[in-house]
């Protein structure tokens, strides 16, 4: 069974359903609300359980009601949650707007998340056990280098999902083996458009990045090796919160099933396919029958 280990954020999202959203100084009568568990670290570590691997994530929630739910949320996916821990304080929070075009504005209060500067006992041997471990940038960049350079001391996979976009350390680079950034991310990252040019400027940082494009699928790019695009399959998408962390997991957990990197990129590609056809984030990510059935 593939072990995938995650050092990331655990938030929850509370969402409001508005027909408009408000400008400032403005009320408005929203049609509804709901709390449910995300963060991109916990979405990732979701996704990859449903897709058969063992998973153990690490990070914090708070000492609050969400924090119980939020833990609760990942062991119901049978993910080890001994890493996780209880922070002083609030989780942490996406207060997320949705209007009736599918628009979104999101607020993140990093809350518990931000507490998490670093690994403590037990997350080495964690992550050692682990065939890849997967990073995003919702912790401090702290935590994120941390856990890079402990894979990395163990040979461990490392696969970076540069969200929210930002100015990378040249030490974060360096410890990274997979780069899986959205268009927008590639963009901000290199500063430019096309992405295979923004792919052919991220290997000179990383060994390999797979560019995700939407709808129009991945392209994947490795040194010295012709690029590679994967198309999506077609599909009705209701909602596509999320797709990104569906695919980086999939992904992750068929590479450290050791398929080689064009099967693993459709397999993930047919995981996050599925996601986007379902709303919400966690609820909407597949099981392994599900995507061995699209991939076919
Ligand atoms: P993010 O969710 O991080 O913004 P993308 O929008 O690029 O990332 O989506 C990630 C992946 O999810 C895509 O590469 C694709 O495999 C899948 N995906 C997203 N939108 C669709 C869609 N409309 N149809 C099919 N697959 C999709």
């Amino acid at each position: 069974m593939t072990a995938i280990a995650v050092l990331g954020s655990t938030n929850m999202d509370l969402v409001a359903y508005v027909p408009k959203a408000p400008r400032l100084g403005e009320t408005v009568t929203g049609r509804a609300f709901r709390t449910v568990p995300g963060g991109k670290g916990a979405n990732q570590a979701v996704a990859a359980a449903r897709c058969g691997a063992r998973v153990v994530m690490i990070g914090a929630v708070g000492a609050d009601e969400f924090g119980v739910r939020l833990r609760s949320a990942l062991t119901a996916d049978g993910i080890d949650t001994a890493g996780l821990r209880t922070a002083e304080g609030a989780s942490g929070t996406a207060h997320i707007t949705v209007d009736d075009e599918g628009g979104n504005s999101i607020i993140v209060i990093p809350g518990a998340n931000a507490r998490v500067t670093g690994l403590e006992a037990g997350d080495e041997t964690r992550i050692a056990a682990a065939d890849a471990l997967l990073l995003q940038l919702e912790l401090p960049l702290e935590a994120v280098l941390a856990g890079a350079r402990a894979a990395r001391a163990h040979g461990v996979r490392t696969v970076l999902t540069p969200a929210p976009a930002q100015t990378l350390p040249g030490e974060l680079l360096a410890a990274t083996d997979l780069l899986v950034p959205n268009e927008h991310e590639a963009a901000a990252l290199t500063g430019l458009t096309d992405p295979g040019r923004c792919a052919a400027a991220l290997l000179e940082a990383v060994p390999e990045v797979v560019v995700t494009l939407g709808a129009a699928g991945v392209l994947y790019a490795a040194r010295g090796r012709e690029p590679l695009s994967v198309p999506a399959p077609r599909v009705r998408a209701v909602d596509t919160t999320a797709a990104g962390d569906t695919f980086v997991g999939a992904l992750a957990v068929a590479l450290g099933e050791g398929r080689p990197m064009p099967e693993a990129l459709r397999w993930a590609s047919a995981a996050a396919a599925l996601s986007v056809q379902r709303p919400g984030a966690q609820d909407s990510m597949p099981t392994r029958a599900e995507t061995d059935a699209l991939a076919l």
